[in-house]
């Protein structure tokens, strides 16, 4: 959060360019969500102007322009889940829902005066770092089909790890004669009113998404994989007086800010593997659902998950099970075998006559980039790099691969806290480095910066060792894993250990490369 010395180091070395009549380092930023604004501001109130934003859609917000289902909402507190540079200090409930976080989003660009920055409906097909010049070199393609080469000094990835929606593979799909989407696409156009419905998924998005369609539709029946532990959401509008303190009084909203996000993470302990406060939450979730929802309509098996609590997200709901136990709402445990036209197949041979077919199925989440080509020093491949698994220096930076920062990378979700406090401490290690890269431009051939072999490995160790201490590797399928079971997506412990790693820049594992080597051998970059 606070102690910017990313932003401050940067600054200088901007001010101390424009006087010597150096050059700034260009920057490229791929996706104008929530992760790419924070580093255009960030980069703007550093004095740097020479960015742009690339966003394929017609507009910023990334997952909250994407995500416009019924009922999406945020499930991390507002005033954590905006930037503490650029904080919103008038949110009108605790748990904003998602037209006034993109609302946010829009205001940020207006407020740092942002809209010169931003290529909107263009889309990066690959990008290549050119030896020769020590730039990387990216295509671009227009929604027009135009095709154009840009060169940036550095780029910076900021494509989210939910962004790419997943759709099973289910026999039959395409023979299905009525409207069917996915979560993160709705379609407004189709009405469900007195509909029968069949949502596949029962996931955060369709926890939400489900209660408003109940009550639309004349039946809903959701083909639940596995069962999640859901808790109450202490959700409220503000009052007109709270918000006017929060608004006016920074410090109040300062401390407030602080007073959620150490709640949150204090709830690191719930997902440490077998701890004792999971068991406890575990128990607790259990006899709760034992008590009040368990039915001969709704058997244990459908709503007491069996595995550890924690092991896949916690969701947060108040109306999830009130729709379960409505008459007119079914839960299918049996798995979905294929698609009729007109219905919905299970294994044991059930048919379920379904109108409109919803996908509450998640997102491709552990190939991160595999949908872009990138292709870094001596011609080696980020995909060929992560054939067996995700893996950045801090989430945020690989060998090989210099002048190039990924933002939300791998082994930076969190499921206990909010993961824009994450995105900033990554800006502030990548303004750190860009620093760097801007003391030295202007001398013999450009100034590459790279993470070293050494500490890319080491750190990975230790975040895999890490892993191994946590809920997650218990017996559950979640978006945290690739089939292999590694766990490619969340920061295994407390986010202030990622602050303390983040803070300072460590020459020794991310510094200045000489750019007209090969790709680095293992130890040192470039060397
Ligand atoms: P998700 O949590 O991955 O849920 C996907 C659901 O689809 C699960 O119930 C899964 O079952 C089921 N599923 C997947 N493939 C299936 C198949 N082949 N057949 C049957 N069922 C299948 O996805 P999501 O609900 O979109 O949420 C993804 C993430 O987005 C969340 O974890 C959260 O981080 C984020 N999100 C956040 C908010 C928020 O409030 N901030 C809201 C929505 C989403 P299994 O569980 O058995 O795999």
């Amino acid at each position: 959060m606070a102690l910017d010395i990313g932003r401050r180091a940067l600054e200088r070395e901007v001010r101390a360019a424009h006087v010597d009549g150096r050059p700034v380092p260009t920057v490229a930023i791929v996706g104008g969500g929530l992760s790419g604004l924070a580093t255009a501001i960030q980069l703007a109130r550093s004095g740097v102007r020479s960015f742009t934003v690339l966003e394929q859609s017609d507009g910023v917000g990334g997952t909250w322009r994407d995500n416009v289902y019924p009922g999406a909402a945020c499930d991390v507190p507002s005033h954590l889940y905006s930037f503490s540079f650029a904080p919103k200090t008038d949110w009108s409930r605790r748990f904003a829902e998602q037209p006034e976080i993109l609302s946010y989003a829009e205001q940020c660009v207006q407020r740092f005066h942002l809209e010169p920055h931003l290529r909107l409906r263009t889309t990066v097909q690959r990008a290549e770092f050119d030896e020769e010049s020590g730039a990387w070199r990216l295509t671009l393609a227009a929604d027009d089909g135009a095709v154009e080469t840009i060169r940036a000094d550095t780029v910076v990835f900021a494509c989210g790890q939910l962004n790419r929606p997943f759709i099973p593979d289910l026999a039959g799909l395409d023979t299905f004669t009525g409207p069917s989407w996915h979560s993160a696409r709705w379609d407004h156009d189709s009405d469900v009113t007195g509909k029968q419905v069949a949502v596949i998924g029962s996931g955060a998005s369709a926890i939400q998404f489900v209660p408003p369609v109940a009550r639309q539709c004349d039946s809903l029946t959701i083909f639940q994989r596995s069962p999640n532990y859901v808790g109450p959401k202490k959700d409220r509008a503000y009052s007109p007086s709270t918000r006017r303190l929060l608004n006016r009084v920074r410090i109040v909203e300062v401390a407030y800010r602080w007073w959620i996000y150490w709640t949150l993470e204090a709830r690191w302990l719930w997902f440490r593997k077998d701890s004792w406060a999971g068991r406890k939450l575990q128990e607790m979730f259990t006899k709760g659902i034992q008590a009040e929802v368990v039915s001969e309509r709704l058997p244990e098996a459908s709503v007491v998950p069996d595995y550890p609590v924690g092991c896949k997200r916690i969701l947060i709901s108040n109306d999830w099970y009130p729709t379960l136990m409505r008459t007119d709402v079914t839960v299918v445990d049996t798995p979905v075998d294929h698609i009729e036209p007109d219905a919905v197949v299970t294994a044991d041979g059930d048919r379920h006559p379904a109108d409109v077919l919803i996908f509450g199925t998640g997102f491709v989440t552990t190939e991160f980039l595999a949908h872009i080509p990138i292709t870094g020093q001596g011609g080696q491949t980020l995909a060929e790099e992560w054939r067996d698994g995700a893996r950045a220096y801090l989430g945020t930076a690989v060998p090989g691969f210099p002048n190039c920062y990924f933002l939300y990378g791998p082994n930076t979700n969190l499921g206990h806290n909010s993961i824009l406090f994450m995105v900033e401490r990554q800006v502030n290690l990548i303004l750190q480095a860009l620093a760097v890269q801007a003391r030295t431009s202007g001398g013999t051939g450009a100034p590459v910066v790279g993470v070293t072999t050494e500490a890319y490995e080491r750190e990975d160790r230790r975040t895999q060792d890490l892993v191994s201490r946590t809920a997650w590797v218990a017996n559950c399928r979640s978006w945290y894993k690739n089939t292999s079971g590694r766990v490619t997506n969340n920061w295994p412990t407390w986010t202030v250990r990622y602050w303390r790693d983040t803070l300072r820049l460590r020459p020794a594992d991310l510094g200045l490369i000489d750019s007209s080597t090969e790709a680095p051998p293992a130890g040192r970059p470039g060397a």
